[in-house]
């Protein structure tokens, strides 16, 4: 994906010329470049920026992330060398916390961060060292078993977004109206692209998939089946999402419109979960299961940690017990975000995936 150089603002103009010279533009390439921009230029995390992440609400997020790892490491045999895999990994707040926990347990791998932004690159050199930087999953180990974490990784990978006309499928492209932005539907037909069992909808339905989640997952996944390891994968999405478009943007806490200020807000859709683990299932991994954060969480043991820490730091109780409820209640993150896991065939269950999401 290109990261274009202008400043905020410049992108909005940039898409209008190429609308005006070359015709519509797809969701894919307005989501894809608008997120490359908006991370290229700024630490969006935290009660300053634009949205907040579980790692970033407490360290009981990453520490029980690293638990998780460091059980399914000791239950698969211990080998070494073995590689600590994150995407996308913000300020690189959870890989600190899981790293500390993991060390615990004798279990101290190479740090491989899969990042785009420059920017935070920076952020997370300075809270892991000896992290290795990669641009894609292309790049990673190919000796060592992988311990993957992507927390908010997926939902901001660009979305195609495909519309049921009276004429059949089409895919929504982007237009103008006078200097707006708008949704149109392509020419093209797009009825033989479409999933199974999709074509039944009615006109005016919209069906959105991810082909850069589908390749990234693919490619991992592939890796994991030949080298060892096992995947956490956390986020906001469903299972088996209904029909609609989950498109949405943040910014500085709040829903804005995606067309309004492009590259200067977060765009994210929902993850599809069933699909992440129908390719981890096609690539002959075993797939742990999708449960909802909060059922996770409790499960790996969140209340007793978070007993703990109120007790070794009595100042802070009150606030270590609203952040494990911010974590793990069903009207806040602990329902819609969801925890999915996987891991290779020889590899144990993870704990935490018995339960019904
Ligand atoms: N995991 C972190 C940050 C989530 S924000 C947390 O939970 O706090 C999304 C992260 O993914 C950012 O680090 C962003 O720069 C990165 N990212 C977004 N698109 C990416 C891409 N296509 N390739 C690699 N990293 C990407």
């Amino acid at each position: 994906m290109t990261t274009l150089p202008e400043p905020d603002g410049e992108l909005a103009e940039i898409f209008r010329r190429l609308i005006r010279n070359t015709g519509p533009i797809s969701l894919v390439q307005f989501m894809g470049e608008s997120n490359a921009r908006y991370y290229a230029t700024r630490d969006p995390l935290g009660g300053a920026g634009d949205f907040v992440t579980a790692p970033e609400i407490s360290q009981m997020f990453g520490e029980l992330i690293g638990l998780w790892l460091a059980d399914m490491w000791i239950n698969s045999g211990r080998e070494e060398p073995v590689s600590y895999v994150e995407l996308g990994p913000g300020r690189g707040t959870l890989a600190k916390d899981a790293l500390r926990a993991m060390k615990r347990y004798g279990l101290e791998p190479a740090v491989h961060f899969v990042e785009t932004s420059r920017t935070l690159r920076e952020v997370q050199l300075a809270a892991v060292p000896q992290a290795q930087w990669h641009d894609d999953v292309s790049t990673l180990p190919w000796d060592d078993p992988l311990l993957v974490v992507a927390n908010e990784f997926f939902d901001a990978l660009p979305v195609r977004q495909l519309v049921r006309t009276e004429e059949g499928w089409r895919e929504r492209m982007i237009a103008l109206d006078g200097d707006d932005f708008v949704f149109v539907a392509g020419k093209q037909p797009m009825d033989a692209a479409m999933p199974a069992g999709a074509g039944d909808l009615p006109p005016g339905s919209i069906v959105e998939t991810c082909p850069a989640a589908a390749a990234v997952a693919y490619e991992l996944f592939h890796r994991l089946a030949e080298q060892g390891g096992c995947a956490l994968v956390f986020d906001y999405g469903a299972q088996r999402p209904d029909a609609g478009s989950t498109l949405q943007a943040v910014r500085a806490h709040r829903k804005v419109d995606p067309f309004e200020t492009p590259g200067s807000a977060d765009l994210t859709a929902h993850v599809d979960f069933g699909t992440l683990a129908n390719i981890a299932e096609s690539r002959g991994l075993r797939n742990l299961g999708t449960v909802g954060q909060g059922d996770w969480l409790r499960a790996l043991g969140v209340e007793a940690r978070a007993q703990a820490l109120a007790k070794a730091a009595p100042h802070y109780a009150e606030d270590i017990d609203a952040a494990m409820h911010r974590l793990i209640d069903a009207d806040q993150m602990g329902r819609l975000f969801k925890a999915m896991g996987v891991a290779h065939a020889a590899w144990p269950g993870g704990a935490g995936f018995a339960q019904p999401s």
